[in-house]
């Protein structure tokens, strides 16, 4: 299979890495230009339960250079996905899909603008991924990936991409109802991110104190609200779920919370800012998501 990964950090290139190791053909594309140049010189270091091996994949920062994918698989942060997939759109042959396994709600359907529906996959991944240096990344943490059509059924494409990522290790599955399982995964997001992000404790510091529990839990409340007006199934004990998640991530500074450390623009139009969005829609009040939202958006456009 030809596979183009836009947007190889962390995540692109580990998964990128992953496929080129079980024979896949991969080009690895990204704007980074000493990120690109260390993999074309030396390989992909990857670092893995404190040992390091070295993988040879195709990087560019050129997209001239790749043509014809049958895959293209988005790993941008969702600030960049609009350019990553009219990137994806010039570089997918006639029967190609668009894969997206980045966090939040509302990539597929940025995707969607650009590349049309039918072919855009979406889903989640459990995989788990730290950039260390140009050409160097640390493989965080392993488990399933999910992953189904965003619109219309396509069986026999999607499950030889399954297929290809089941053979290189990553262990996936394909599913009928794909928003049910990017909206779990989004409402840990909600619980979390913004709330580490805004102040600056990490996840497990969340349940501390009944202020920031309640804080947490109303958000969700919220998000549970607007999936389930969309028909999304949502397990009754979410809230619990996020708590235990915190939890078991207690050490953790969230991704959001990175960006803001870093003083990079974070997801939140994808996390809370997706809650608001959709609610608006619904004629549904999201008063803690708005909050929140406003909030971190306020933070980024203001760094100093
Ligand atoms: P990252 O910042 O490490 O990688 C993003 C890469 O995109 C960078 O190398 C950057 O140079 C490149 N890029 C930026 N603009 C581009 C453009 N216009 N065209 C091509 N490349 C461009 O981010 P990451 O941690 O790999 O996360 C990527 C996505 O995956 C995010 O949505 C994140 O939420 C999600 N995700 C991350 C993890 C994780 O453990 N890191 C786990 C699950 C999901």
């Amino acid at each position: 299979m030809k596979i183009a990964v836009i947007g190889a950090g962390a995540m692109g290139s580990l998964f990128g890495a992953l496929l080129a190791e079980s024979g896949e053909d991969v080009r690895l594309y990204d704007i980074w230009e000493e990120h690109v140049k260390a993999i074309n010189e030396k390989g992909l270091d990857i670092e893995l339960n404190g040992r390091t091996r070295s993988v040879s994949v195709n990087a560019t920062t050129d997209k001239r250079q790749i043509w014809k994918t049958d895959l293209a698989i988005i790993f941008v942060k969702s600030t960049q996905t609009g350019d990553a997939a009219r990137t994806a759109s010039e570089l997918m042959g006639n029967n190609g899909f668009v894969l997206t396994l980045q966090n939040g709600m509302g990539n597929a359907d940025i995707i969607g603008e650009v590349i049309g529906p039918g072919r855009i996959i979406a889903g989640t991944t459990s995989h788990g991924a730290t950039m260390l240096g140009p050409g160097s990344i640390r493989h965080a943490g392993t488990g399933p990936t999910v992953i189904g059509m965003w619109s219309g059924i396509q069986k026999a494409g999607i499950q030889k991409i399954a297929d290809a990522f089941n053979k290189a290790g990553i262990i996936t599955e394909t599913v009928d109802d794909v928003r049910n399982v990017i909206w779990a995964k989004l409402l840990v997001n909600v619980g979390i991110n913004a709330i580490t992000a805004l102040t600056g404790i990490k996840n497990g510091r969340i349940l501390d104190l009944a202020a920031t529990k309640e804080l947490s839990r109303a958000a969700v409340k919220e998000a549970m609200e607007v999936a389930r007006a969309q028909g999304v199934k949502v397990a009754d004990n979410t809230v619990e779920h996020v708590f235990q998640v915190a939890e078991a991530t207690s050490a953790n500074r969230s991704s959001m919370g990175q960006d803001v450390d870093k003083k990079r623009q974070t997801e939140i139009s994808t996390i809370n800012g997706a809650v608001v969005k959709e609610a608006q829609k619904l004629g549904i009040n999201v008063p803690v998501n708005q909050t929140l939202t406003a909030l971190v958006e306020t933070l980024q456009a203001h760094y100093k």
